[in-house]
């Protein structure tokens, strides 16, 4: 495990005392909703979100919500990001993870400092270079980045422990389930616009067990990628 971000880099620490005791605010909210993983919750109080946002967004960076990060994308709920990578946690291996749609990265800098390598995937090309940034500047370097519609997986690098999937398509990408490893997990929402349902996915063999966590909403998963 990674020691604390935010000890390595004082200017990383963000925006004084404020900061701080929001920052245990939303540690407060993540165990009122149930996240009981002291390693994701220790990861979360030590990740600085703020880094992910612009600046005129930055402080509201430890409130407990979706927030724009342009191209109409958004950073995901600290809650949602705690009970994926909590469930993924819970129910088996994560040393080799794949995550689709890498958007500012913040999701990604949660896994990275939980797993060995993470892979990562991302279909708008600035989002994934300012990810990218991002990442470098925590000094995380177990990280693999491409810019592709990420629905096909990540073949090259497969099979993987857990797949991660940050944007909701209408059904499950059938190559998605081909690249878990026996025993393997996927979580992803599924359905439409207005809301979906969080499934946990697992591979035994050539079964897969799906059984739905809870009613969560994301962007939806699209098809092709974006040079700009
Ligand atoms: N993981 C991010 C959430 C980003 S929002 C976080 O921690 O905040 C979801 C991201 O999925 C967006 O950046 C969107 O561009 C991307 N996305 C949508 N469809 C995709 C696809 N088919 N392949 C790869 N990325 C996709």
């Amino acid at each position: 495990m990674l020691s604390s971000l935010s000890n390595r880099k004082p200017n990383l620490s963000g925006i004084g005392m404020t900061s701080q005791r929001a920052r245990e605010r939303l540690l407060g909210r993540l165990m009122d909703q149930g996240i009981t993983s002291m390693e994701v919750l220790d990861v979360i109080r030590s990740t600085p979100r703020h880094i992910f946002l612009d600046e005129a967004l930055s402080h509201r960076a430890y409130e407990d919500v979706a927030l724009p990060i342009g191209f109409k994308q958004t950073i995901s709920q600290p809650y949602v990001v705690a009970r994926m990578t909590e469930a993924l946690i819970k129910s088996g291996s994560i040393e080799k993870v794949l995550e689709i749609g890498t958007g500012c990265g913040y999701q990604t800098a949660v896994m990275a400092q939980l797993a060995k390598s993470v892979y990562t995937v991302e279909r708008i090309k600035p989002l994934l270079d300012k990810a990218k940034k991002n990442l470098r500047l925590l000094k995380l370097r177990n990280i693999d980045f491409k810019h592709v519609d990420g629905s096909g997986g990540w073949e090259k690098h497969g099979p993987f422990d857990a797949i991660i999937t940050t944007a909701a398509p209408q059904q499950v990408p059938r190559n998605l389930l081909e690249q878990l490893a026996d025993g393997g997990r996927l979580i992803i929402p599924v359905g439409g616009e207005a809301t979906q349902e969080l499934q946990l996915i697992t591979r035994r063999g050539d079964e897969f067990n799906a059984q739905v966590l809870e009613e969560v909403r994301f962007v939806p998963l699209l098809v092709g990628h974006l040079q700009h």
